[in-house]
Parts: C-alpha cells; sequence; structure tokens
C-alpha cells in the first residue's frame, strides 16, 4: 500500500512553531510522553575523492559541525510517528506497509532505514522520532545520511540491536539506495558514522578500510571555507546514473573489476584501448583523482597543508572537464575563491549544484567570501552561504 508522508492519516493540523522551544518539550507536545533519549549525526564534505566511490576507489570525507539530532521513543506496536522541525509533513507509518518506493518526501530516510533493519532480521518495532537539525537540506553536505545514520543509532540503541561503525553505516546506505531509490555510494554514510574530530577520515571504498588522518588546517593559519552555491540541482539523478554505467563500461572494456584497478601508471595504456573520448574523459578522471586522493594525504601527513591547493584545484578542473559534473556557479565559485587568495578550491559532492570548499589562508577568509558573493551578484546568481568549517566528530549519542 502507497501512503506519503503528507497528512494522509496524520490530518492534525501542523504544531505551531515555537522557536525557543527544546526538543525535548516539543516531542512532549507532538507525542505526549518524554523521549527516551537523543542521538546525533553530522552533515559532511569531501576534501578530495569525487565519484571514486562507486569505482571502488579513495575518498577523504571529514564531518561537519552541523548535525541532524533525532530524539526518540520506541513503542510497543508497529507504528512509525515522524516529525521534522525543518519539513511541513508528519507522518505516521505501518510498518508492516513500508514497501520501497512507497514512502514519498522526507519521511522516507527514516522509515527506510527502519525498513532495512527488519530486511536484515532485527527485531525492531514502532517509534516515535522528532528530527532537528543544521545541516542544510540538498545543499550536498548529506543531510540525508545524517538523517538515516541518526536514526539507524537510535534504533540499534533503543532495540538492542548490535550494529556500530562500517556496518551501521552500510545499512544506511542500503536504506537510501533501496528503500528512498537514491544509489549513492557509502562515503556519505561512512562519514556521517565514522569521522573524528580534527581529522579527515581516508575510506578505501573496497575494501571499507578506514583511517584517520590528522586535519588541522588552523595550526597551519589556514581555513577551510565551504560556500553553499544554492545553484538548483540541474540533471542530478539522470546524470549521476549516467555517469556511474559510463564507468561500469569502461572497467568492462577495460578486463578490471573497477576502475580503481587501474593506477595511474596504467593510464596511457587504459586510454588507448578505449575508443569513446567521453569515456576517455571519465576514466582519466577517476585515475587521477584517486591519485590526488593519495597525494593530497602525503602532504596533510608530512604538515604541509599549505602546499595541497593546487591538488584540490586541479581535481576541480578534471571535475569541470573531464567528468563535467559542474555547473556555472560551481565555476564561478572556484574561479572567483582563487581570485581572492585561496590557496585551491574545488567543487565537492556529486556536482550540479551544492558546495566548493577553498582552502584560504584564515586572513583572507573574509574577503574570499565576500568576493564569492560579488562575483554571484555580477553573473545573475542567488547569494551563496559560506562558512568555516572544523573537522568534527562523527554519529553518537547526545544523552
Ligand atoms: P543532501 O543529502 O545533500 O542534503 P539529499 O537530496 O540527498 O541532499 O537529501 C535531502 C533530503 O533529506 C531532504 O529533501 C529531506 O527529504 C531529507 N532531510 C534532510 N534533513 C532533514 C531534516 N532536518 N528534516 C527532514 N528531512 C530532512
Ligand atoms: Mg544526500
Amino acid at each position: 500500500m502507497r501512503r506519503t508522508a503528507g497528512p494522509a492519516r496524520g490530518t492534525e493540523p501542523r504544531s505551531p512553531v515555537r522557536a525557543d522551544e527544546s526538543a525535548e518539550d516539543r516531542f512532549r507536545r507532538e507525542f505526549g510522553r518524554p523521549p527516551a533519549g537523543a542521538w546525533a549525526a553530522p552533515g559532511r564534505i569531501n576534501l578530495i575523492g569525487e565519484h571514486t566511490d562507486y569505482n571502488d576507489g579513495f575518498v577523504l570525507p571529514m564531518a561537519l559541525p552541523q548535525r541532524i539530532t533525532v530524539t526518540a521513543a520506541p513503542r510497543d506496536d508497529d507504528t512509525l510517528r515522524l516529525v521534522s522541525r525543518q519539513a511541513d509533513a508528519r507522518a505516521e507509518l505501518a510498518i508492516g506497509d513500508l514497501e520501497p518506493g512507497g514512502v514519498t518526501g522526507w519521511a522516507a530516510y527514516p522509515a527506510g532505514v527502519v525498513w532495512a533493519l527488519r530486511q536484515r532480521g532485527h527485531r525492531v518495532r514502532g517509534l516515535d522520532l522528532l528530527v532537528d537539525g543544521d545541516v542544510p537540506l540538498g545543499a550536498g553536505l548529506s543531510s540525508s545520511a545524517a538523517l538515516e545514520c541518526a536514526t539507524a543509532l537510535a534504533l540499534a540503541d533503543l532495540y538492542d540491536v548490535s550494529l556500530a561503525g562500517v556496518e551501521l553505516a552500510e545499512l544506511a546506505r542500503y536504506a537510501e539506495n533501496e528503500f528512498a531509490g537514491m544509489p549513492c555510494g557509502v562515503m556519505d554514510q561512512a562519514a556521517a558514522v565514522l569521522c573524528r574530530a580534527g581529522h579527515a577520515l581516508l575510506l578505501d571504498t573496497r575494501s571499507m578500510a578506514t583511517t584517520q588522518v590528522p586535519f588541522d588546517p588552523a595550526a597551519e593559519g589556514l581555513a577551510l571555507l565551504v560556500i553553499d552555491t544554492r545553484a538548483p540541482h540541474r540533471l542530478v539523478d539522470g546524470a549521476y546514473a549516467a555517469r556511474r554505467r559510463g564507468c561500469e563500461r569502461a572497467a568492462a572494456v577495460l578486463g578490471v573489476a573497477a576502475l580503481r584497478d587501474i593506477g595511474n601508471e596504467d593510464l596511457d595504456t587504459a586510454l588507448a584501448v578505449l575508443s569513446e573520448p567521453e569515456l576517455r574523459a571519465r576514466v582519466r578522471h577517476v585515475v587521477t583523482e584517486n591519485e590526488r586522493v593519495e597525494r593530497f594525504v602525503e602532504l596533510l601527513r608530512a604538515g604541509r597543508l599549505g602546499e595541497a591547493g593546487p591538488v584540490l584545484t586541479a581535481s576541480h578542473v578534471s571535475l569541470r572537464d573531464d567528468y563535467e559534473v559542474t555547473c556555472p556557479e560551481l565555476d564561478a565559485a572556484v574561479e572567483a575563491a582563487l581570485a581572492a587568495g585561496a590557496l585551491g578550491a574545488r567543487m565537492t559532492g556529486g556536482g550540479f549544484g551544492g558546495c566548493v570548499i577553498a582552502l584560504v589562508p584564515e586572513e583572507r577568509v573574509e574577503r574570499c567570501a565576500a568576493e564569492v558573493r560579488q562575483a554571484f551578484d555580477r553573473s545573475g546568481f542567488a547569494g551563496p552561504a559560506a562558512f568555516a568549517a572544523t573537522p568534527s566528530d562523527g554519529a553518537r549519542r547526545v544523552w
């Protein structure tokens, strides 16, 4: 049976907004009882390693200070009642009715986690859930993974499911892929769960081996500026699927399991085998991007972050020219940031909108943000948002 997250069964008028109300009070007002706890998971940016995760390659995300917190209580029936402070529609769903594609809107993410746990044979039952957070929605900072991972952690705790770390991330990804129908790679959920404050997370998406790499831009007088272009996402789903298919096709022609198996030293040979110029460009991006992750990590480990700017910019150029997933706003933000003194800048996330990151000397952060705003103004783009981000902790229980 299909049900939406709209006010179908939840026909109650939306609760009046009371900005200063605590999450606990709001929970009581919504559900008429106290919550059992609160769990939070962060948004993320990917420092480098873009469109490598579905090629079994390397990524280097870090968690943002912005997070999604879910306040929750278990139920002794099979009903899900879901409310978000950032969404209008309240959802009430019967767990037995959950099926992939059957829930639309934001409720598909938490409902998908419940479905995924049940699919994997875990005994979870109903839940009252209040969502609150400051990860911008749909900006490429992975609010969806934060929502899934916070929900998964809450359910694991409340229903005694022993699920943590990579397994928890993979379950959340399974929910997003299969239930919400978004074919994302595992980076977003892995970052939301595994990142640590003061570190970037080097993730080998083939083996799922992780390494915490100390990352402290402030120690070198630098800041990581995140610029949300607020560009409307265009063509995202179709283009993403097309890139994935292209990579799979190229890997098949080259006789490897995934493009990760082509090293930089094999690149020329590989390119000579491929006849389609477009496919050659896609492969060149993936192979050189994996190499750039390695280079960036080497510089981080050597305490030479100040020299890593060109590696970031080279990643952007590759994503723009070879992978063709940027858009005018992303390119303009990178250009303006570099012109304002950023050491390097690149789009982060899937592309076609979303965010740019720029490595900027601390004293130039304000100027950099201002110049990006002016460049957007000149081009007639909507005003971007900018903030400096520090590497923060992954998902955890709040109380
Ligand atoms: P991103 O993950 O980059 O933010 P997505 O399109 O993958 O972009 O996910 C955004 C979606 O996640 C939102 O449209 C909404 O459905 C859901 N979501 C994220 N945060 C919240 C929230 N605080 N409340 C309700 N839904 C949310
Ligand atoms: Mg997402």
